[in-house]
């Protein structure tokens, strides 16, 4: 949705899941992209983490930090 100019650093979208169930959609369901190494390392189940959508990816990582860099492939537009 957004252009390559996309500077803001507070623009990237902040999904939050209540209870994560696969469920079946007319759209394509986004891939779980998994957490953040920084995440990670923290060494929690995942649960208070905030996904972020990667376009690059088509799909959404988890951080407990306001990170904006997607873990799979370095994306930093959203
Ligand atoms: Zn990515």
């Amino acid at each position: 949705m957004s252009g390559p100019s996309d500077d803001d650093e507070g623009g990237d979208c902040v999904i939050r899941f209540p209870q994560s169930r696969t469920r079946p959609g007319p759209a394509e369901p986004a891939r779980n992209l998994g957490l953040t190494p920084l995440s990670r390392a923290v060494g929690s189940s995942g649960r208070a983490a905030k996904g972020h959508w990667c376009s690059r990816c088509r799909g959404i990582w988890y951080s407990y930090f306001l990170e904006a860099e997607c873990p799979v492939c370095g994306n930093r537009q959203g």
